[in-house]
């Protein structure tokens, strides 16, 4: 049987190819906008980051020195959400499970309510057909008892439904985090974190049963592991790649040897997604034609993985 994405990639017409329904779940909401955009829309002209970054302190450097001074408040806030939601509506993005880091609060007198208002608007202005998951974002750096003082009038709603934990996994220990996912998990919010992006293979595991993880935030280190990924393949927890990020941020050298191929092989759920789309410059779509032109999967898989990013939330 014929099916318009595998044909649409094999022809590379890239069009076709966004047309086609596709999730993006992991994307940092306030990085999820194409600098372009900024340009056009608002006038703000933004130096790129340089095309190999030094990890993730090269990359964090470029968010506080040419990023976040043009973004400051609750308008340069919503400018931020205004360019990812686009983003992802251009790319034929369906379901959309994008973060808003848990202190972004603070931009509305600490309203909760309100925040909610504004996302909801944006999301309606910009992109009504997308499926949006909003998605709490923790960060690993912060003193824990203050992440639960910011999360906690979060839980009163009904708005939320995932949680997410990023920046270096190297900050602090794991279980620091324990009471935050305890409290997700009461209210049936899925559960992900940033792990094995950098850190070892074992560290997934680590996670998983510490804060019962749900989902994993790339969790590429997995391929080092006969054992963990016999884990992984057990318990069908998906990985959420996003190889662009990797190869840019030194992580991994190529595409054509990304251990996404090592993962998919081993039958752990992969999906492919975009990260930060004002650092990567990379949307969705064109993460597909990378691993097809670099031979990482056939058309066909690439299907398959595209099928696993909308059947995951099961
Ligand atoms: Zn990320």
């Amino acid at each position: 049987m014929r099916n318009a994405f595998i044909d649409a990639l094999n022809t590379r017409d890239m069009q076709a190819i966004t047309r086609i329904a596709k999730s993006d779940r992991h994307n940092h909401g306030f990085l999820g906008g194409r600098l372009p955009y900024f340009a056009q829309q608002f006038g703000i002209e933004i130096e790129p980051p340089p095309s190999t970054l030094q990890g993730l302190d090269g990359m964090h450097a470029w968010i506080v020195e040419q990023f976040f001074p043009h973004f400051e408040g609750a308008a340069g806030f919503e400018r931020t959400y205004e360019a990812a939601f686009f983003a992802a509506q251009q790319d034929g993005i369906t379901i959309l499970e994008m973060n808003i880091d848990v202190t972004h609060r603070s931009l509305y007198d600490g309203s909760v309510t309100t925040l909610i208002e504004v996302l909801e608007g944006i999301h309606h202005r910009i992109a009504p057909n997308i499926h949006f998951i909003p998605e709490i974002g923790f960060s690993r750096y912060s003193d824990v008892r203050e992440l639960l003082d910011w999360f906690t009038p979060y839980l009163e709603t009904e708005y939320f439904q995932s949680i997410d934990l990023y920046a270096t996994e190297f900050a602090q220990p794991i279980e620091n985090f324990r009471e935050i996912y305890r409290l997700a998990k009461e209210k049936g919010m899925k559960r992900k974190a940033h792990i094995g992006e950098f850190g070892p293979a074992e560290s997934l595991i680590e996670a998983i049963e510490t804060l019962d993880l749900t989902a994993i935030q790339h969790g590429i280190s997995a391929a080092e592991s006969q054992d963990v990924m016999a884990y992984l393949q057990e318990r069908q927890i998906p990985l959420h790649i996003c190889p662009t990020s990797n190869v840019r941020l030194g992580r991994v050298e190529a595409y054509a040897v990304h251990p996404i191929r090592t993962l998919f092989d081993h039958g752990i759920c992969v999906t492919i997604n975009s990260d930060d789309i004002a650092i990567f410059d990379t949307s969705v779509s064109e993460e597909y034609v990378h691993l097809l032109n670099e031979n990482v999967f056939s058309a066909s898989e690439l299907n398959q993985i595209r099928e696993n990013g909308l059947h995951c939330d099961a």
